[in-house]
């Protein structure tokens, strides 16, 4: 249902407080081998939340494997090979630059991609507002 990728411990708790069936993600490797996963089940995770920088410390500049980048191709990838397409990304990276580009990208691809920073009032909204849909 939901796919949550973020390195810090303290977020995905938190996430997970919130959303219990969410499935929590702390690497790039991951969060795309179960993409590929729900993919080759036939589904697509309808949300997608994606960090930026997965290294622990500070920004990953420049852009690494382990960066919310990486994902984001493999989404792009996913829907022009595949055609599925998640209903919404939320970008909840604090790197505003690096999530920018990263929402820049999939809506080349036209992927529904919002910022939110991670537990900015918007954050949850966002989430909300698509299961509630
Ligand atoms: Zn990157």
């Amino acid at each position: 249902m939901i796919l949550f990728l973020d390195d810090q411990a303290a977020r995905r708790a938190r996430f997970l407080r919130e959303y219990p069936m969410a499935t929590r993600a702390s690497t790039a490797a991951v969060a795309i081998h179960f993409l590929t996963q729900a993919c080759n089940n036939g589904g697509m995770q309808p949300i997608i939340c994606l960090d930026h920088d997965l290294g622990g410390t500070g920004d990953c500049e420049p852009c690494g494997a382990n960066c919310g980048c990486a994902v984001v191709e493999h989404i792009c990838h996913l829907v022009r090979c595949e055609f599925r397409a998640p209903r919404l990304v939320v970008l909840h990276s604090y790197n505003a630059p690096a999530a920018q580009r990263m929402q820049a990208r999939l809506h080349e691809a036209g992927v529904n991609a919002v910022l939110a920073p991670f537990n900015a009032t918007r954050f949850w909204a966002e989430i909300a507002e698509i299961l509630n849909a």
